[in-house]
């Protein structure tokens, strides 16, 4: 293929894009049943090919410390992980296919795989989801027989490709430090060990008729459920809650006509919300299908948050900036949201919960589980991707949730509990940068900043950059030198411990 050249792969990368996401939307909107990712890829198999990592790779370090050099950068990430993803696409659709296909079945009852969270998280009676629970991994030990296999082919191609590992080839690909980075959350960890202890076995006591230290990872997403606040995030209101803050905000969401939200009941839909940036920024489309309570909203905001950050990014950026870069920055923006539906002024304001005291404490607990569960799973993975992958991790990962979590976990989930790439950096580099960007807008605008048509100014001028900008960068932007835990761990001290 000597006629590739980074402007062929530039010019390809919109598409590939457009005619991917248009695809996921079709499916999961539920307006086509099958997913026929198989033949894009194919048509653009030179955006992941060899050639292509190896011409990015050049053109990247040649252009380092130049105007050129970001978006380089970005595209060289991209021509990497998709050439790593072409590699293992077989397995992937084999561990996919595992998934819709498999079935459980629970004193005769036939499960489907991936209801079983679902029936999981709603099943009042801990012997029951005990059982669930160890029927599920009967299937994932065949499961991760394809996990394995596909998790060890993409670490023996990191050295291939000239880098260490797969550790170090995620470093270099993307900018980040991993190893300082951890050293940030293991203090985190620290700090907030005591505080964990008992607002967890609190919440435990009360939620599951469980202890923190007796407790499984299955009583977890039960003692989350929340029924007793389904009221206050009723279906129906989902929607107007949503614009009535946008408005609020001065940013006109009936009038945005690049952003469309597909509110259409039908059969096949998704229950989950999601966002599909099929042309950023001319087509963004949030699709939801309200079912009520606070996960609901959540997920809505979240998503959401995504929608206006990509509606908004300039339509005058590359594409690498509109589609690549840094994603602990789109998602910060989906955070920034997300926890609207748990801020006192906006439970207040929009939903009229006058006394939100017990909600605040209760989605607090949750974030900070949260935020040790992606601590812990990253220092599992600092090991995992700096080794090859083997059977034994499976005991390594069960120690490294346990020590932070300090309930029970299954050693069987040590590859299905791990996304590539280190998404679960991407999320805590996420989560820090919500606190910072929060701290910013509460700073400038006061705590009712949701309110204020000044902070969607400011909001809009953040998401015209699109990912053009690191987190370390943008957060800069808003006056803070670096990354800091700080503002995301104020909060949740202040919180628990009143
Ligand atoms: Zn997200």
């Amino acid at each position: 293929m000597a006629s590739l050249t980074v402007e062929r792969l530039r010019e390809d990368l919109e598409p590939f894009q457009r005619e991917l996401m248009e695809e996921f939307y079709q499916n999961y909107a539920g307006l086509k049943d099958d997913i026929a990712t198989v033949r894009i890829y194919e048509k653009y198999a030179h955006l992941f090919s060899e050639d292509a990592v190896a011409l990015t790779r050049a053109s990247a370090e040649a252009g380092r410390g130049t105007e050129d050099g970001r978006w380089l950068r970005y595209l060289r990430e991209f021509a990497t992980f998709g050439y790593v993803d072409s590699a293992v696409k077989q397995l992937s659709d084999g561990a996919n296919t595992f998934e819709t296909q498999s079935v459980i079945d629970c004193d005769g009852e036939k499960i489907p795989y991936r209801y079983i969270a679902t029936k999981i998280r709603n099943e009042p009676s801990h012997e029951k989801r005990k059982k669930l629970f160890e029927g599920k991994l009967l299937e994932t030990q065949k499961l991760n027989a394809i996990l394995l296999e596909r998790m060890g082919t993409a670490h023996d191609i990191a050295p291939v490709l000239g880098f260490k590992n797969y550790r170090d080839m995620c470093s270099s690909l993307k900018g980040i430090d991993y190893i300082a980075f951890e050293d940030q959350i293991e203090e985190m960890l620290r700090r907030t060990e005591m505080l964990y202890l008992d607002s967890m076995d609190d919440l435990l006591q009360k939620r599951a008729e469980t202890s923190l230290s007796e407790a499984w990872s299955y009583d977890i997403p039960y003692a989350f459920r929340g029924e007793e606040f389904d009221g206050i995030f009723a279906k129906d209101k989902l929607v107007d809650a949503f614009f009535k803050t946008l408005d609020g905000m001065g940013l006109e969401p009936r009038r945005s006509k690049n952003i469309k939200i597909d509110m259409e009941e039908r059969p096949k839909k998704s229950p989950r919300a999601f966002c599909a940036p099929v042309s950023v920024p001319q087509d963004v489309r949030l699709v939801i299908m309200p079912s009520g309570g606070w996960r609901d909203y959540d997920a809505f905001f979240h998503e959401g948050g995504h929608a206006w950050h990509f509606g908004h990014t300039k339509k005058e950026h590359p594409a690498e900036f509109r589609y690549l870069g840094d994603n602990s920055v789109t998602e910060s923006f989906a955070f920034l949201f997300n926890y609207l539906p748990s801020n006192r002024h906006w439970l207040s304001k929009v939903l009229g919960m006058s006394d939100a005291d017990e909600y605040i404490r209760f989605t607090l607990v949750n974030k900070l589980m949260f935020l040790r569960r992606y601590a812990a799973k990253l220092i599992y993975e600092m090991k995992l991707h700096n080794a090859r992958v083997s059977s034994e991790f499976g005991e390594i990962y069960r120690s490294c949730l346990q020590k932070a979590l300090k309930f029970r976990h299954t050693e069987l989930h040590y590859l299905e509990d791990v996304d590539d790439a280190f998404y679960c950096a991407g999320y805590l580099r996420a989560w820090i940068l919500e606190g910072q960007t929060r701290g910013a807008l509460e700073e400038e605008f006061g705590e009712d900043w949701f309110q204020e048509e000044k902070a969607g100014k400011y909001l809009k001028e953040l998401w015209s950059y699109g990912q053009k900008y690191t987190a370390d960068e943008l957060v800069k932007t808003i006056g803070y030198a670096d990354l800091d835990i700080e503002p995301m761990l104020g909060e949740i001290e202040r919180g628990l411990r009143e």
